[in-house]
């Protein structure tokens, strides 16, 4: 016991040294607050953020300083330049019915109690694309109405290869059709860039967006959390005409 306290007190001797170091004003991006009661499951937006058909991912162009302190400004200020599906984002009925978005149904109609409350992360990282069998045998009660997939592109790693990466999985028609007919699910969260399998892309998002009901979330960060029920909470940016938004999204247990 005695032995324990001693290492105790070395180490946290050495962190607090460590500590010390030149730069003690670096921090460093966080996943996890709150000694584990908040995730962040949004991916960080950079470089290396891989772009849904690209093979060079975003780059650095998203962003630059038009007022820089360096350069006597009195402040820093940035500009940014994103495609609204960038990285951890929502996709609105407009993105893919164009009389939605002339009707308005764009990320500003997205009803908030939807983006935020209980959520079911699963994993089905056993199975390939996402299809009307796979939905099945997951077995999701009725009554649940957000849940977030863990598929095999969070084994993978795809959102960290700057790479796009054609073969990740996602939904097919079939499976889309049976959540929409058979849950009660209105937020359907995923971790590549697309809710839809590359071969199903456009019919999938109509039929789960014809509705104006369900909400699509893509992109996120889902590694590292253990399956089960989260409060999930996900704000999209309120802008005028956009058919989605980058968001941050967090999970709180
Ligand atoms: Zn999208």
């Amino acid at each position: 016991m005695g032995n324990v306290h001693f290492f105790l007190v070395l180490y946290t001797g050495l962190f607090a040294l460590a500590a010390g170091r030149p730069y003690p004003m670096r921090r460093y991006s966080r996943e996890v607050y709150d000694n584990g009661r908040i995730f962040d499951i949004t991916h960080m937006i950079g470089p290396n953020l891989p772009v849904f058909g690209s093979k060079n991912g975003l780059g650095h162009d998203y962003i630059r300083l038009v007022e820089s302190i360096k350069n006597g400004s009195i402040v820093n200020q940035s500009e940014m330049k994103l495609n609204t599906h960038t990285g951890t984002h929502i996709d609105s009925p407009g993105h893919v019915y164009d009389k939605y978005y002339d009707a308005g149904f764009n990320i500003n109609s997205l009803d908030l109690e939807v983006l935020n409350g209980p959520a079911l992360l699963v994993d089905v990282w056993r199975h390939g694309n996402i299809t009307a069998e796979v939905m099945k045998s997951l077995n999701i009660p009725k009554g649940v109405r957000r849940v977030l997939f863990r598929t095999l592109n969070t084994e993978r790693r795809l959102m960290f290869k700057k790479e796009f990466e054609s073969s990740y999985v996602g939904f097919m028609v079939d499976g889309a059709k049976w959540l929409v007919e058979n849950t009660d699910i209105k937020l359907v969260g995923v971790d590549y860039l697309s809710v839809a399998a590359l071969v199903d892309l456009l019919p999938t998002h109509l039929v789960f967006l014809k509705s104006r009901e369900i909400i699509l979330v893509e992109g996120l960060k889902l590694d590292n959390i253990n399956p089960g029920v989260y409060d999930l909470h996900c704000l999209p940016l309120r802008i005028l005409r956009a058919d989605g938004s980058p968001a941050r999204c967090i999970l709180i247990k």
